[in-house]
């Protein structure tokens, strides 16, 4: 079994010597991928066989971890990439953690609430063996809820008669979620970029967000409350750009109000085409909303000195090496999203421990593990003089293969 995706990812590194063709092999080919058959009664009483997937990448470090997603358009391919990076980024912060990612092949939004709960205690059922808070931990991950979690969980518990929190975190904080878990990825996202402006005037340093959702609004709430200027920020219609800079709390009261971001109205603010907003002059731009935006019809437009991937890989391979020769900085979504998995594992050690954190002790342990991740990639990023994304792999990997050694 070989994931192709994974392969080419790590084919960059062995062909510079930084890896033997040894850890790509292994590293390309995740130990264990289960594949189920999902019998869904709609509620119009048809029967409809769903795919199901769930692939535990590696358990080197620990127990698998990684979401479960339902869309239409994920495959195999899809998940076993997926669950390779998963197992990266946990190794990069340093939890106690593999990777693993599990999917549903459907489009849940046309489904109803009760088809839905279906889909997920079937796929709980036909999975049971697989999971457990010591086997694999499955969280939320797109179009997946605390809710759908909430009806996963109650099926193990039927089927084991086990009810231990910890086997599934992103739970609701009254379930035994953990505090903080909400802000996780956005808080990490800001922790990574303190450390690398440590000591710096933040009210020069521009940032321009795409996405003001759950990771987007939380780095620019963040960013804007330690004094950075954050200039534009947009959501899947509109982009809001402000030279001398936005009131980033005025924007999030006027979105909970359901307003439309193009009629938040300030002085010198301006509503920009939405593209537009990948290509303004700023310090910092943070794509924190979908994947592959970055590309090679935009990269030699982009003006930023530094990109923050909040993201899952927003930027393309090819807009990667454009962006490297005009040397723009690029921290990668490894390490920048890094938070949210950092803070599951928060809860999973809660829920084990039977303790219960206040939300400073989640956003200080979160902060000491970001900032350490962030030394030690770039540390290993100035030795070898490689780019960030690359160190990051590389600080990874070497935990991985230390962990459960290749000879
Ligand atoms: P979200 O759904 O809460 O927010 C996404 C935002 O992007 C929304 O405001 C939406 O309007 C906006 N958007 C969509 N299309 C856009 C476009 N074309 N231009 C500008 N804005 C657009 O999602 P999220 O949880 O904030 O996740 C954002 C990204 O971060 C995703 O790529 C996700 O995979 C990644 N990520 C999130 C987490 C997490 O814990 N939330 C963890 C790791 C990675």
């Amino acid at each position: 079994m070989k994931c192709t995706n994974c392969n080419i990812r790590l084919l960059g590194l062995e062909k510079k010597g930084l890896i033997t063709p040894d850890i790509t092999n292994i590293l390309s080919s995740p130990e264990r991928s289960i594949e189920v058959s999902i019998p869904l009664i709609k509620d119009n009483g048809e029967l409809q066989i769903l795919n199901g997937f769930r692939v535990q990448h590696s358990t080197a470090r620990g127990p698998a971890k990684g979401g479960i997603r339902f869309h239409h358009h994920i495959d195999k391919e899809e998940v076993m990439e997926l669950a390779f990076v998963m197992t990266l980024k946990t190794a990069l912060v340093d939890i106690p953690f593999g990777g693993a990612k599990g999917g549903v092949q459907f489009n849940s939004k046309e489904y109803s609430e009760k088809e839905i709960e279906q889909v997920s205690r079937l796929y709980m059922k036909s999975m049971v063996d697989v999971f457990g808070p010591y086997k694999d931990v499955p969280a939320p991950d797109v179009n997946t809820t605390p809710k759908i979690m909430g009806y996963m969980r109650d099926e193990y518990k039927k089927i084991t008669s086990i009810d231990e929190p910890a086997t599934i975190t992103g739970k609701l904080v009254e379930d035994g979620g953990s505090l903080g878990r909400d802000t996780a990825t956005g808080r990490g996202a800001f922790n990574v970029l303190e450390k690398h402006f440590e000591g710096q005037k933040k009210k020069e340093i521009s940032v321009a967000i795409q996405g003001f959702g759950n990771a987007g609004s939380v780095l620019a709430r963040l960013l804007f409350d330690a004094g950075y200027t954050v200039v534009a920020v947009s959501d899947s219609k509109h982009a809001i750009y402000k030279q001398d800079g936005l009131d980033v709390h005025a924007i999030d009261k006027h979105k909970q109000d359901g307003k439309s971001l193009d009629l938040f109205s300030a002085e010198g603010l301006s509503v920009i085409v939405n593209e537009k907003l990948l290509e303004l002059p700023v310090t910092v731009l943070a794509p924190a909303a979908l994947g592959g935006v970055i590309t090679e019809k935009n990269a030699a437009n982009i003006q930023a000195k530094i990109i923050i991937e909040v993201a899952n890989s927003p930027t393309t391979p090819e807009a990667e090496d454009m962006l490297n020769e005009k040397k723009i900085l690029i921290i990668p979504d490894l390490l920048a999203n890094a938070g949210g998995v950092t803070v599951s594992y928060f809860e999973w050690y809660q829920n084990i421990h039977q303790e219960r954190w206040t939300l400073e002790q989640v956003n200080q342990n979160l902060k000491e593990k970001m900032e350490k991740a962030y030394d030690e990639t770039k540390e290993k990023s100035d030795k070898l003089d490689v780019s960030l994304r690359e160190a990051a792999y590389l600080v990874a990997i070497e935990r991985i293969i230390a962990a459960r050694p290749l000879y």
